[in-house]
């Protein structure tokens, strides 16, 4: 479970919450059920002295104390009613104390003598030794003739305290059951309302620069989320349009460079190879020519992946036999080859139908076949192999050249990066070449990795999505 998750602590934070006031209210219930409980039992207890003393003691003097102690026997019974009733006089002599009650609830032979009578109707809790607790109420008497009497009645607290008891064991379990049923109704609730979050970082995911016209699903929810996910299909709208925007500068830059390019690959070519100018002249013509050619490489590789990004290849899809296009791309290129005296092999086994566009993946084959003829020193041998395994055409161009140091291998890809830009550069390589090759293996769902150790060799392996049979338009001619 992750605890950072928003579903995590909203519902911590609404359990916690609830636990708080559930805890709270429980508390005030206790507190108010306790007063209103002893309240009661003392006010009755009150009463009850209040009683005996105004009707019982008012004549003793008339009745004498013998008929008082069985009046109180025969009006209050407290052993049957579970009661404590005592009267002591000033001199702390005890005229009536009642014995314990019939359940022994609790033992009035331990109850101490009240020795400070406070004004009248007072209580006090009295402790036994044995844990029971008595609620006694006291009121001081004085008769007419100037005795003074101490009337106490009491009651066990055990009932209270039993009630208390309940509602504690009441409120534990209420909690318990409450909290089981705000965690798992919050979970739900929380889950059901982040639902489009996970839908949008879905689909979020699945946006990059090749599919950019592609926008986030929107909740409609009214709420926040669904503020969220226009915002957000409005930001992507707007990258949308700033790299559609670079897109086409690069395009149309690259396009307008194209004309006064070729026709100064004309002029120079004219003035390299006529007759009419001075030995000088033409080796600075055919020094600048070459700067030209270079140029002119470096803006079709641009202008190469600018159409790329923008999604062209995918209009000229067909399904073909990349086994036959790499073995005869091969051949064409064993003359760079020989001329290096660097051997090419190419395995091909089987047809490996692929949908995709066939001027490009022959460009990814010329590239990496360039690469590792440049980069192999003279003797080297390259292998190339086609084959399909499952789902996927896999092509592999191995060399037992110069190698990658490792530390440029994270960089490889990138444009106009090149290990050792002078030698690149003699070799006439502007950095663009591999990253062509990622950029037409992208657009056609494909992959591009390759392993290489420095000094040994680099192996390139392209892997490109299998051709079903059915449902795909067909290449009919073997054109290269
Ligand atoms: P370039 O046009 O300069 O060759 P690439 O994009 O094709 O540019 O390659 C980038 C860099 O990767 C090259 O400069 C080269 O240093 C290195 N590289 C590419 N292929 C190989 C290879 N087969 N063997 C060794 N180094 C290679």
């Amino acid at each position: 479970m992750n605890t950072r998750s928003i579903r995590f602590r909203l519902v911590i934070w609404y359990a916690g919450l609830l636990m708080a006031v559930f805890v709270l209210l429980g508390i005030l219930m206790y507190g108010g059920l306790k007063l209103y409980l002893e309240q009661s039992l003392s006010r009755a207890q009150i009463s009850r002295a209040h009683q005996i003393a105004g009707t019982l003691l008012a004549n003793i003097g008339k009745t004498g104390e013998a008929y008082v102690v069985n009046e109180i026997n025969a009006w209050f019974a407290p052993e049957t009613n579970d009661r404590f009733i005592r009267i002591t006089t000033e001199g702390s002599s005890v005229l009536y104390a009642s014995s314990s009650p019939r359940d022994m609830s609790f033992d009035a032979s331990h109850v101490p003598l009240y020795r400070e009578p406070k004004k009248e109707g007072s209580w006090r809790r009295q402790k036994l030794p044995d844990n029971k607790e008595l609620l006694i109420a006291s009121t001081p008497y004085q008769t007419t003739g100037g005795k003074r009497y101490l009337v106490e009645v009491g009651a066990s607290l055990e009932p209270i305290h039993d009630v208390l008891h309940r509602l504690i064991v009441l409120l534990v379990v209420g909690l318990a059951v409450m909290m089981l049923v705000a965690t798992s109704g919050g979970s739900f609730l929380v889950q059901r309302a982040l639902a489009p979050v996970d839908r949008i970082s879905r689909s979020a995911e699945q946006i990059s620069l090749h599919n950019l016209k592609d926008r986030l699903p929107i909740a409609k929810t009214g709420d926040e989320l669904e503020r969220l996910s226009i915002s957000l299909n409005h930001m992507i709208a707007r990258l949308e349009d700033a790299f559609q925007h670079n897109r086409r500068f690069i395009a149309d830059a690259s396009h307008e460079l194209r004309t006064p390019l070729t026709i100064m690959r004309g002029e120079l070519e004219s003035i390299v190879e006529g007759a009419y100018f001075a030995s000088e002249v033409q080796v600075t013509a055919a020094s600048i020519l070459e700067e030209v050619e270079r140029l002119t490489r470096i803006v079709e590789g641009l202008f190469a992946i600018s159409r790329l990004d923008a999604g062209e290849a995918q209009k000229e899809m067909v399904r073909f036999d990349l086994a036959k296009l790499a073995t005869s791309t091969a051949e064409q290129m064993c003359l760079l080859a020989e001329d290096k005296d660097i051997s090419i092999s190419c395995n091909a086994p089987a047809d490996v139908m692929v949908q995709g566009d066939r001027p490009r993946l022959k460009q990814v084959i010329v590239n990496l076949l360039d690469n590792a003829i440049k980069y192999t020193p003279a003797g080297g041998k390259i292998k190339m192999s086609i084959l399909a395994c499952d789902d996927e055409a896999i092509l592999e161009v191995e060399d037992n050249g110069i190698g990658i140091p490792t530390e440029a291998h994270p960089r490889i890809f990138e444009r106009f990066f090149r290990v050792d830009q002078a030698r690149s550069r003699e070799m006439g390589g502007a950095g663009l070449g591999l990253s062509i090759v990622k950029s037409i293996c992208t657009a056609h769902g494909g992959h591009v990795g390759f392993q290489s150790t420095e000094g040994k060799g680099s192996r390139f392996k392209v892997e490109l999505p299998l051709s079903r049979a059915n449902n795909n338009k067909q290449e009919s001619t073997d054109g290269n």
